[in-house]
């Protein structure tokens, strides 16, 4: 089975490199980030990784973002609205990535139990970092470790960046793509890998990168600035 991931920008903004990689030693070094959904064609569902960010919330704590498109524009290129996607696969639960979840009124949502644990009394060091209100409504449906969903789509779990992140690995023309769960831009695999700046657990997320240089063909840093 292959499937093709489609790219959906939602915001996008200028941070500094050092709040992407740890111990980044310039800190005038300035880049630009984006922030998406992915949507995976080719499965029996619908599916799509990651809920989205909301840029009005993230600018009120303090994130420079601004919008590119709407989630109903983004999914309406591809012929589809928030109520056709059937399955969210929820990386992690950070703000940015969970805050639209409330519009997939017809989806469940695949998140992993350590994840949900950690966020439902977030350590207070990080807890502005979380958005468990996003998914408070939602159908979970609550997974442990890896698994495979459907033939050639994987989820991976791969902590570090928060407890219970996961990743995507996903069978494509190009080869075995995954999409990390942790928050990264290219800089964070090559040329060597670089822990996550945000992280839970420093070590925990080299070793994920790590994983998931091994395994993948491909790899798509969830915030990264592609030519959209
Ligand atoms: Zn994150």
């Amino acid at each position: 089975m292959k499937y093709k991931i489609h790219y959906v920008p939602l915001f996008s903004g200028k941070v500094k490199k050092a709040e992407h990689l740890y111990m980044h030693r310039n800190f005038d070094d300035v880049i630009t980030t984006t922030g998406y959904v992915w949507y995976i064609e080719g499965a029996r569902e619908n599916i799509l990784v990651d809920s989205g960010g909301d840029p009005k919330l993230l600018s009120k704590l303090g994130y420079p973002a601004n919008k590119v498109q709407s989630i109903e524009e983004g999914l309406g290129k591809l012929g589809l609205a928030p109520q056709d996607i059937d399955i969210v696969i929820q990386t992690h639960l950070h703000t940015g990535h969970v805050d639209l979840a409330y519009k997939y009124t017809n989806a469940r949502f695949f998140l992993q139990k350590d994840e949900l644990e950690f966020a439902q009394s977030p350590h207070p060091a990080v807890r502005t970092w979380y958005n468990l209100k996003a998914i408070e409504r939602q159908d979970i449906e609550v997974i442990e470790g890896d698994k495979e969903i459907f033939p050639g789509l994987k989820l991976l779990k791969t902590p570090g960046h928060s407890p219970g992140s996961q990743s995507v690995l996903i069978n494509t023309a190009r080869g075995k793509e995954v999409i990390e769960g942790l928050c990264c831009i290219k800089e964070n695999f090559e040329p060597q890998i670089i822990p996550p700046a945000y992280h839970t657990n420093l070590l925990e997320a080299y070793d994920s990168l790590a994983r998931l240089k091994e395994i993948a063909d491909y790899i798509i840093p969830m915030h990264q600035t592609f030519f959209f």
